[in-house]
């Protein structure tokens, strides 16, 4: 029996993978609904880059004409709400909203990204996005030749700021304790002019997010202009898990060549499934996503 509850596809997360998903099954006639509570990884960043046809627009610019796309497809509806459960099996499953509202789909998207947990140092998490960054291809341009600083140590450090010295020749690598780097790694660092400062830091000064100086424990302080860190994350939501999905090793959930989990008819797209995190890659993902659910619907139902 349809009811108006009743979808062909719910899409969990409606940012960048989700819309995306949603604009190819909304191509495809497909009844899709996308509920998303509003909480995009890079709603803080002033400017997104590194993206075709918007480089430099605002995050909410961007999702508000991608939403606008989608809008025009009559089969597909929005829910602006926390799904907090998900059950059932592949052509039967039950989505639970805010703890209590069900809505039922043959297949299930998650388009749901990740957290990233910030560490516990006053300031970080008010730069975030704006001048402590994740990613130089995203926003390294802006501060190209700039004092920059970068929050990681061991293997990591390294290989950031391998990465990083392409964007700035003044670098310094916050180990925020005893450095970790093999005897090689140190001397490529020193070789290359990228200083090592392993005091503990207590804090970060700055204005409206843009990081001024990074203040020691101990005592003294540097003066940076950006700040690259790479942090934790953990999923959004603990659904996939609860369906059994399977996890790589980095906490991305596992999907083959056609966003495909390893739990039938569940599918995932977007930086919950991948370290690649940039808009045009989720996106991409998304579509993929969409186009492989539809096929699947195709196949079942011919
Ligand atoms: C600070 C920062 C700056 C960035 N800058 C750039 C840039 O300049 N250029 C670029 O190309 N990329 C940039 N990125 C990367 C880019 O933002 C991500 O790759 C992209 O947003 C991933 O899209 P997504 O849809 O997978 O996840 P997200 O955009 O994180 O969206 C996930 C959505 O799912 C929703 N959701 C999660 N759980 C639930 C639930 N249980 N119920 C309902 N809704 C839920 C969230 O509210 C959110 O809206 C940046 C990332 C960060 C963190």
């Amino acid at each position: 029996m349809e009811t108006q509850s009743q979808f062909d596809v719910i899409i969990i997360g409606g940012s960048s993978a989700g819309l995306s998903a949603g604009l190819a099954l909304g191509r495809a006639l497909r009844k899709v609904l996308i509920i998303d509570n509003g909480k995009p990884c890079n709603r803080q960043t002033p400017h997104s880059h590194n993206f075709l046809t918007h480089d430099g627009h605002t995050p909410a610019d961007i999702m508000e004409v991608a939403k606008r796309d989608v809008q025009a497809y009559p089969t597909v509806q929005f829910l602006d709400a926390t799904v907090t459960d998900v059950t059932g099996h592949n052509t039967a499953f039950t989505v639970t909203v805010n703890a209590t509202t069900h809505y039922y789909a043959g297949k299930i998207i998650f388009a749901t990204g990740v957290k990233d947990i910030m560490p516990y140092m006053e300031g970080f998490a008010e730069c975030w996005g704006i001048s402590v960054i994740h990613c130089p291809y995203c926003h390294g341009y802006e501060y190209r030749g700039k004092i920059t600083g970068i929050l990681a140590n061991g293997d990591t450090g390294f290989e950031l700021a391998k990465m990083i010295s392409n964007w700035t020749d003044q670098l310094t690598l916050f180990t925020n304790g005893a450095a970790t780097f093999t005897d090689e790694q140190h001397k490529a660092l020193i070789k290359n002019n990228i200083r090592i400062t392993d005091s503990e830091i207590s804090h970060l000064i700055h204005k409206d997010g843009y990081i001024e100086q990074v203040v020691f424990k101990d005592e003294g302080s540097i003066a940076i202009n950006a700040l690259y860190a790479r942090l934790p994350f953990v999923q959004h939501t603990d659904a996939p898990e609860k369906l059994g999905c399977e996890f790589t090793e980095q906490g991305h959930i596992k999907i083959d060549m056609i966003n495909k989990t390893s739990v039938p008819g569940v599918f995932a797209c977007g930086d919950n499934t991948t370290a690649m995190r940039t808009l045009s890659a989720a996106i991409a993902s998304g579509t993929l996503a969409g186009v492989a659910v539809s096929k699947d619907l195709t196949q079942e139902q011919f």
